[in-house]
């Protein structure tokens, strides 16, 4: 095992237990983000040709107006703050900003396309702190749709491996656009390999809505899933989202976007998220506790064959918050029809000293004692 590899283990073990008071703070309250996305800089060293996400031309936001930001975000209660893009690795002062995201005690995350990492880039991610980055890789040999390729990032990839302290999720894409499906699990498998976890987005059109997965595309997806093992939280959002999205079905949810969920675009303004921009586009400095609460329960016409994977997994928080048992039902459902859910032990022991019983009776005082006990350790009571 790389040194590089014992120092990430290491924090890992940190920042779930950061993560775990995250989660915790999320489930107790609904009243303050879970997670913004915040560009620091529209320009992109790429040109993918589904995005509709850069141009060419804009300088990065400056760094006293990026630093604001953050202690807007800090101030509104927000758990996690991620760049993206454009493409934030061209913004000179992005370390800086990590520096202040971490300073408010809010995890600090990054979405790449990897092409500005050196070793001595990924050592300088590390000193300021970054926790978390992704990089989504689109095919195996790079195309006149997309230079976000194995081949040529797969040097990036071992740097990562060989030097990063933070986490690294690789993505894999399928669906509209990709040419071919077998790359989605080339990547996946080289990923592994690495050491890093990995998801498999399903691409969304212009207007962030699904075209269902086919033939090919349907049974590397079933291979891809078969490989990866996720750990409980994306097994769970497999279950609930993607397998009806990889079959082209819609799910029924509550798209929490413009609450728990923020975009913060270049010029500071509040969207529901990165295809939705223009709703309901208010200045960060003016958003409110009203807003919060007004766009938690707003139905967005959008959402049933929404494709935004951030935006469903801080849904699932609230689901949990509002319907505990209905959600573990649904992220853990039975093998077969007529049989209860399997849920694994860890849950089953969670489910035990946090849920009253089912039979309507008085939770035992030893559960109850240890849920409070629980709580106290992850700071939330
Ligand atoms: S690298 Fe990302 S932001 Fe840049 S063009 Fe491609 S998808 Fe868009
Ligand atoms: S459902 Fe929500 S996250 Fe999805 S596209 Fe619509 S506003 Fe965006």
């Amino acid at each position: 095992m790389t040194l590089a590899r014992s120092v990430r283990n290491l924090r890992s073990l940190d920042r779930r237990f950061r993560q775990a008071r995250m989660l915790g703070r999320a489930i107790k309250s609904s009243h303050h983000p879970i997670l913004a996305h915040i560009i620091p800089i529209r320009r992109c060293n790429l040109s993918c040709a589904y995005c509709n996400e850069y141009d060419k031309v804009s300088s990065p936001v400056p760094i006293a107006e990026m630093l604001r930001r953050v202690d807007l975000l800090a101030a509104l209660g927000t758990g996690i703050i991620t760049f993206s893009g454009g493409e934030p690795l061209l913004h000179p002062e992005l370390d800086e900003i990590i520096r202040r995201i971490r300073s408010h005690g809010i995890i600090a995350t990054l979405i790449t396309n990897g092409y500005l990492l050196t070793p001595e880039r990924i050592q300088q991610l590390n000193r300021a702190g970054l926790e978390h980055l992704q990089i989504s890789i689109d095919n195996v040999q790079p195309d006149d749709v997309s230079k976000k390729s194995l081949k040529v990032l797969d040097k990036k990839l071992q740097w990562l491996a060989e030097h990063a302290w933070f986490d690294v999720n690789i993505n894999s894409v399928l669906g509209a656009g990709v040419r071919n499906p077998a790359d989605a699990l080339t990547i996946t498998r080289r990923a592994l390999e690495l050491g890093f976890d990995t998801t498999v987005g399903i691409i969304h059109d212009h207007s962030g809505q699904l075209r269902p997965l086919e033939g090919e595309e349907r049974s590397v997806y079933q291979q891809i899933q078969s490989e990866r093992k996720p750990a409980f939280w994306a097994f769970a959002y497999d279950n609930l989202f993607h397998k009806n999205l990889a079959l082209g079905q819609s799910n029924e949810w509550q798209c929490r976007a413009g609450s728990r969920y923020l975009y913060i675009c270049e010029d500071g303004l509040v969207h529901y998220c990165s295809q939705q921009r223009g709703y309901p586009a208010i200045p960060l400095e003016k958003y409110t506790s009203e807003d919060l609460e007004r766009e938690y329960w707003t139905r967005k016409p959008c959402a049933p064959y929404c494709t935004i994977s951030c935006v469903h997994r801080v849904a699932m928080i609230d689901l949990v918050r509002e319907k505990p048992r209905q959600a573990l039902a649904r992220f853990f459902p039975p093998g077969q029809a007529g049989t209860p859910a399997k849920l694994p032990l860890g849950i089953r022991f969670l489910s035990s000293i946090f849920l009253t019983p089912e039979n309507g009776r008085p939770q035992n005082p030893a559960a109850k004692a240890m849920a409070g006990a629980v709580m106290r350790v992850l700071g939330i009571k």
